[in-house]
């Protein structure tokens, strides 16, 4: 960290405190050169990734999108609106946790059909077949075989 009155590159840290309830960590600094003092604050950056659409444009993460993709697949399944917000703040999770500036809206369709498909398979098939566009009827039936095979 250079210094930001002479710019010398050694500094020291002489306090280092955990700030806004843990979230921050607050440090006070010297200068080697100048001794000057300076504070700094260093907490971590969790910024969800903008998203790349399949025609190549970019857009902010929306999370009712996101919420409204869930609600519509779990439409009238028995499944609680806090199973559903809890798979929602596990998507969430992965995306900040990948660490990425720009994620492909593909990575997040997959995300969301894992966790569909641990909370309720009819949920799941509804999102991927829209999703997924399955090509033909054999498609489908073979997407459902599959669920099945994974069940018993
Ligand atoms: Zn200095």
């Amino acid at each position: 960290m250079h210094c930001p009155f002479c710019g010398e590159t050694d500094t020291k840290v002489i306090d280092s405190r955990l700030v806004a309830s843990g979230s921050q960590v607050r440090r006070r600094r010297e200068c080697l050169s100048c001794h000057e003092r300076f504070t700094t604050f260093e907490s971590a950056e969790l910024l969800m990734p903008k998203i790349i659409k399949q025609n190549g444009s970019r857009e902010p993460f929306d999370e009712e999108k996101l919420r409204n993709g869930f609600a519509r697949a779990l439409e009238k399944r028995p499944v609680s609106v806090e199973n559903m917000e809890a798979s929602i703040n596990k998507v969430k999770h992965y995306l900040q946790a990948l660490g990425e500036r720009e994620v492909t809206s593909l990575v997040i369709g997959e995300r969301v059909m894992d966790e569909l498909r641990l909370l309720d398979q009819v949920a799941y098939v509804r999102f991927a077949s829209v999703y997924r566009s399955f090509q033909d009827l054999s498609e489908f039936q073979q997407e459902i075989d599959r669920l099945q095979q994974d069940h018993n």
